[in-house]
């Protein structure tokens, strides 16, 4: 599992990402809101901590942004604490799940064992099938064009050698030296 933190504050970025690698997880961070964006549209993470309040670009708007271009992967919001209206903006933008600043480890951990976490096709495999959706248009086209040369082809061909025995017929009755002696 390969896992995104954004989070400016520094320390609370370096404890996090800490605790995810001692879980097991494989982890990038990002300190500001336009990194984080932008790994997370071009990276696949099977799941994101996204910190709400960040410098450059907040958490609200890169989630609406990832969301609209069809980035599915499960987020986890971290809000201020008793900032309600962070957590439904949050929900409304397609945040998964959330954490309240100040929280325990033990439970960032535990929420993100519970995140529905999509497999890689799922993820990737409907970016991936559009990208090789026009390999495919070719392929096929050739695929037909081919069997349309090779049909044709044989068509020419029975005929070339249907119109070839009738002339050696008519040859061999004009040349047949028993016919013209009878
Ligand atoms: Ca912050």
């Amino acid at each position: 599992m390969r896992l995104l933190v954004i989070e400016d504050d520094k320390d609370i970025n370096r404890q996090i990402v800490a605790a995810l690698e001692h879980a097991g997880y494989a982890v990038d961070h990002a300190l500001d809101g336009e990194e984080g964006h932008f790994l997370g549209e071009t990276e696949p993470y099977d799941a994101i901590v996204l910190d709400i309040g960040l410098p450059k670009k907040d958490g609200i708007t890169i989630l609406e942004a990832w969301r609209a271009s069809g980035r599915m992967m499960p987020v986890l919001i971290l809000t201020a604490r008793d900032r309600w209206s962070e957590k439904v903006q949050g929900f409304d933008a397609g945040a998964d799940d959330y954490l309240a600043k100040p929280f325990h480890m033990e439970e960032l951990l535990a929420r993100i064992r519970a995140l529905p976490v999509a497999d890689a096709w799922t993820l990737w495999g409907g970016a991936l099938w559009r990208a090789a959706l026009p390999c495919v248009a070719v392929m096929a086209a050739l695929g037909v064009w081919t069997m349309v040369a090779v049909f044709s082809g044989a068509d020419n061909g029975a005929l070339d050698i249907e119109g070839t025995l009738i002339a050696n017929v008519e040859q061999s009755e004009q040349l047949d030296p028993m016919t013209q002696i009878q």
